[in-house]
């Protein structure tokens, strides 16, 4: 069976920046036959993710993270219907996913690898598996409870950068529903601060892009900052943590702004702001979503249940079309999207 697939096309270089042209669409042939423990599966929604920026090295410097090769199909975050089984735990029509999903419009996957999906825990939105029913939103979820130390009426102030995005948009509800008093956004746009403040419960926005982020910051969290969900690292970062709270805490989630700077470590920080760090006691450790595997399952539940109550609002940016794989993946690292990104591949 002829099938659509993305293959890596070139490399950015370490210190470069990903363009839609890294990505080539081609067409490929599936084996008609599944072998004894393989499904073969629709592909309906894929994700572009930061993380995926790092694979596009031909080193990663992260050993569970393997580089992409070069005309290679690529992978990533994936949901899709099973359309043929040959494995015990899954019928046609079962909605599944994986993080290692072949971009692909129809892939032949070993049914070990995938994770069954329940659509009423997302009311029916697939993509949502992706995004804030997904690893974003375990992202979020887990990095605030666990690195946060945010607790019910301790009156804190939580800033957020990269706050329009996938993990962002939900870091600073998830920090208001956990207890902060204050919830402050950065982000790229005056339409993404806007939706920040009067869609997402914010209570204040600052467009990096335009003014003074020291300025603002100072007006917007005048008793300083007490938690900061760091997704972007670099200038922005430092401005934050130039105005945090002694005994403070730095959730380290991503640092975006630095992946076109070869990501092979964290980057090092100037002196002054380790400095910072030192003087105040502030905690800055590094975060993983997958260390958290074990407390995933009842993660999608708590996350189900928030967005069921209307307490968790959920956005997602959606480009249609596998051939548009790579030009989903360079909006969103130059900012295009609000909420996840993702891409629709068939219905
Ligand atoms: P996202 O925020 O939905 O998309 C990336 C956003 O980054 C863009 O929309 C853009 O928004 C912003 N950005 C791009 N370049 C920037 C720059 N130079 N300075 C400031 N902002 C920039 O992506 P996501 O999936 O939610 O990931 C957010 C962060 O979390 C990333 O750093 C990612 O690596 C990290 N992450 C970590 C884990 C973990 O386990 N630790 C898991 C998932 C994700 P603007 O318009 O605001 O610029």
């Amino acid at each position: 069976m002829r099938v659509q697939r993305v293959v890596l096309n070139s490399r950015p270089g370490t210190h470069g920046t990903p363009v839609a042209e890294n990505f080539r669409t081609e067409e490929a042939n599936l084996p008609d036959k599944l072998n004894a423990g393989q499904v073969k599966a629709r592909t309906l929604y894929l994700s572009v993710d930061p993380y995926m920026r790092i694979r596009m090295n031909d080193y990663t410097g992260i050993d569970f993270m393997k580089p992409w090769q070069l005309s290679e199909v690529l992978d990533g975050g994936g949901v899709g219907i099973v359309e043929e089984s040959q494995h015990t735990n899954w019928a046609k029509g079962d909605f599944v996913t994986s993080f290692n999903w072949p971009w692909q419009t129809k892939a032949i996957l070993e049914g070990n690898t995938l994770e069954k999906i329940d659509p009423q825990l997302a009311d029916g939105h697939l993509s949502y598996f992706l995004g804030a029913i997904g690893m974003p939103g375990l992202t979020s979820l887990f990095a605030i409870k666990e690195r946060g130390h945010i607790t019910i009426g301790s009156n804190k102030t939580l800033v957020v950068s990269g706050a329009a995005g996938a993990c962002g948009s939900l870091a600073g509800q998830i920090g208001r529903l956990e207890g902060c008093s204050r919830v402050v956004g950065i982000c790229g746009t005056d339409e993404k601060c806007s939706i920040l403040v009067s869609e997402l419960g914010f209570d204040a926005a600052i467009n990096y892009k335009k003014g003074n982020v020291a300025e603002e910051l100072r007006k917007v969290c005048p008793s300083g900052v007490d938690v900061y969900f760091d997704n972007v690292g670099g200038d922005i970062s430092d401005t934050v943590i130039r105005q945090m709270n002694q005994n403070s805490h730095v959730i380290l989630c991503g640092q975006i702004s630095q992946y076109n700077n070869d990501m092979a470590h964290l980057p090092p920080l100037l002196p002054e702001i380790e400095s910072i760090l030192k003087t105040k006691n502030i905690t800055r450790e590094r975060f993983m979503v997958f260390q958290y595997k074990d407390k995933f399952e009842p993660g999608i539940l708590q996350l189900s249940q928030w967005f069921k109550e209307g307490k968790l609002k959920i956005r997602e940016t959606v480009i249609n079309g596998l051939e548009n794989m790579g030009v989903a993946f360079q909006s969103m690292m130059t900012g295009g999207n609000i909420g996840k990104q993702i891409v629709r591949i068939s219905e």
